[in-house]
């Protein structure tokens, strides 16, 4: 996430990010007439993003889709790589095998496929089934879990448990006696569904390993592409020390990406020498 909030964001972007989350922090779903509109990716992070085929050349920094509403608590937490957004780790998964199978589609061709496929539509891509219930949600990762442990991220609307049935594409409430940690179990945190009549469930995110509750599946419905939040993992990736299993998936993936830029690179400069 970009260090300066509001960087490149117009008055009328800012009053439509605050309008859509209605001053709601996206990660902890507090209420907070201070809190501030921030921009994941800046320029630089999205030039790197653009040349590795994570965003499309056509993606604006300084557009709404870059921006979401935080608290000044969970906003240092991200300014200071505690914590970082992440795709789920089946929706990792499906993208690092999708590259290694030597597809030449840039990554922001192929999350434009996943959205069209969660919307029903079928798409050229291989049994993208498994991960439609993910598209839309995302995870948050603990970079730094020693520092991180000493944090408490406490929500006023602790969602209850959802779950993905067998042949479901979305995930639904759960049974009352569904265990927290089952498969296929999450609890999804989506700051636009908190209403005025939404009642008070008080309760704690845990951010680093050491206890049960951190072990139970977290997901965010944030309505941003999927490319911004991988441009901003990219960016904490240097900063990790969990070495959790999202961080090596995305590091793969990320290498992945060089090194075909690389070879793409290669080829037209070969052409360009060769006329
Ligand atoms: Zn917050």
């Amino acid at each position: 996430m970009a260090r300066e909030p509001q960087s490149a964001f117009s008055e009328s972007v800012m009053n439509e990010i605050r309008r859509t989350y209605d001053y709601r922090c996206v990660t902890c779903l507090t209420w907070t007439e201070t809190s501030q509109c921030v921009s994941l990716i800046d320029d630089l992070q999205l030039h790197e993003a653009v040349r590795l085929g994570v965003l499309n050349e056509g993606f604006e920094g300084n557009s709404s889709t870059n921006g979401v509403v935080q608290c000044q608590n969970c906003h240092v937490l991200f300014t200071e790589h505690r914590i970082v957004l992440s795709l789920p780790i089946p929706v990792l998964e499906y993208l690092e095998n999708y590259i290694r199978s030597d597809s030449e589609d840039p990554l922001h061709e192929v999350f434009d496929l996943l959205v069209d496929a969660w919307n029903g539509e079928p798409v050229d891509l291989p049994d993208p089934d498994t991960i439609i219930p993910y598209i839309g949600l995302f995870s948050l990762v603990t970079l730094d879990p020693t520092t991180s442990a000493k944090f408490t991220m406490i929500t006023p609307y602790l969602p209850s448990l959802s779950i993905i049935r067998s042949n479901d594409k979305r995930f639904r409430k759960a049974p009352a006696n569904t265990s927290a940690t089952a498969t296929n179990v999450a609890r999804i945190l989506d700051a636009l569904e908190i209403k005025k009549n939404t009642p008070l469930k008080v309760g704690s995110i845990p951010l680093a390993p050491g206890i049960a509750a951190f072990e139970e599946k977290r997901y965010w419905r944030i309505p941003i592409p999927a490319g911004v939040v991988f441009a901003a993992l990219m960016v904490g990736l240097q900063y990790d020390l969990s070495e959790c299993e999202d961080i090596r998936l995305a590091k793969s993936i990320v290498q992945y990406l060089c090194h075909r830029e690389v070879v793409m690179q290669r080829a037209v400069e070969s052409r360009t020498w060769h006329q």
